[in-house]
């Protein structure tokens, strides 16, 4: 009997998939978006219980932006003026005006001579990577990069190679033995780990790329708009402002909206504009999503008390986390220098009963178990618009779901 067309997985081709699932299933590895209602904060609804409100330690914005009034109001004018869509790729029609203030606004916020805005912070650096290297090149990368700069490194063709997370001496090793069989070289990394919350060692980064004649690509999607003291990044924040590399980030953390960047040399720029197949094939950004995060770009310096707000914040729980880790033996809290906090624990098990019983006493953070990191962690990210109050609440019941587990 032929399958039937509209029922894909009836056809035998498709049965691989269920099994997949049910492996997924099993290893408690699978997962499934859960709904957010209203307006983003601090504090939100989730859409299996919407009548209760629960404390919000699980998003990626730092400044709580993606829900300020300013940046819905300019989205929702440049919507009436131009339109929802930008209704074709940059080079052929759909180029505004507000794209080229966003990225002169980049550059100017993280001091380099230009940058260029993509739709997303995976297709900045997919695209960059696969512009920068091809098939005579290597592409050395921290072994805990965001998947984007792993994508973009295969998509470039690149011989590609991991080093041990931060660890320059085994970078250099490998430096040392294999640089002269590649042409171009790369060293491609995270400043703020994502689901760790540590930093590269971006300085000594810079002078062994150097040395090495490679060139570096940075990604700042957690450093931008939380790091420096005029919130440009890690970079800022390390003292490498004005060196000469690629930074690569996000429009959606920090800056509240949607979209990514690349900022660098006006050459390098030029030479995206160009070669950078997810800018070139794919259409601009919204100028909804534009005008949000030229505003956001714009708040990032114009209120440093935000930042002020968050570093106090994730201080305090820092602080708080680490007695709680002394206390349970059975976690620990990942060093950290950023706004992101993880408990590591055992397993997943463990990991998705904590978040479970977080959540039930109305504190949502994220339940981040493999394949996504090696080991499971309750990962709580904090904004600059959490009260005192909701990191109390946060500690109290996370000592209470540990003490019941
Ligand atoms: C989120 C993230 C990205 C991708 O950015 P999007 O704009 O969400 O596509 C890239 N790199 C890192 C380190 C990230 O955490």
């Amino acid at each position: 009997m032929p399958a039937n067309p509209t029922v894909p997985n009836n056809g035998r081709a498709y049965a691989w998939i269920d099994s997949a699932l049910a492996a997924l299933h099993k290893a408690r590895w699978h997962r499934s978006p859960r709904t957010l209602e209203g307006r983003a904060g601090p504090v939100v609804r989730l859409g299996d219980r919407p009548d209760r409100p629960v404390l919000n330690f699980a998003s990626n914005d730092y400044l709580g932006l993606a829900g300020d009034a300013r940046l819905a109001n300019a989205a929702a004018a440049a919507a009436k003026t131009y339109g929802t869509g930008s209704t074709g790729s940059r080079l052929i029609a759909g180029h505004r005006s507000l794209h080229r203030e966003l990225e002169l606004a980049l550059a100017d916020l993280k001091g380099t001579e230009d940058a260029i805005v993509f739709s997303t912070g995976y297709a900045a650096n997919s695209g960059t990577l696969a512009a920068l290297l091809g098939s005579r090149d290597w592409l050395l990368g921290d072994r805990y990069n965001h998947s984007s700069l792993k994508s973009g490194a295969k998509l470039s063709g690149a011989t590609v190679a991991d080093y041990g997370h931060g660890d320059l001496a085994d970078l250099r090793r490998q430096l040392a033995a294999d640089r002269h069989r590649f042409r171009r070289c790369a060293i491609a990394t995270d400043t703020v780990f994502s689901m760790d919350g540590d930093l590269c060692p971006l300085p000594d980064l810079l002078d062994l790329a150097a040395e090495f004649d490679c060139m570096v690509v940075a990604d700042e999607a957690h450093g931008t708009g939380v790091l420096g003291a005029t919130g440009a990044g890690a970079a800022e924040q390390l003292g490498c402002s004005g060196r000469p590399f690629v930074q690569t980030g996000t429009l959606s953390k920090a800056l509240g909206s949607l979209g990514g960047y690349a900022a660098g040399s006006a050459a390098l720029v030029d030479f995206l504009r160009n070669r950078a197949p997810s800018w070139v094939y794919s259409t601009g950004l919204s100028p909804a999503d534009a005008a949000a995060a030229l505003a956001a770009v714009r708040l990032v310096r114009a209120e440093p008390e935000r930042r002020d707000r968050l570093w106090a914040n994730a201080n305090y729980l820092k602080a708080g986390l680490g007695a709680i880790a002394a206390e349970f033996p059975e976690t620990r809290l990942l060093p950290t220098d950023s706004p992101i906090l993880c408990l590591q624990v055992r397993d997943p098990e463990t990991v998705l009963a904590l978040g479970d019983r977080l959540l039930a006493a109305g504190c949502w953070v994220g339940a981040i178990r493999p394949p996504t990191v090696p080991v499971s962690r309750l990962r709580i990210t904090v904004m600059a618009t959490h009260e005192r109050d909701h990191c109390d609440r946060l500690l109290d019941a996370l000592a209470d779901a540990l003490r019941s587990a």
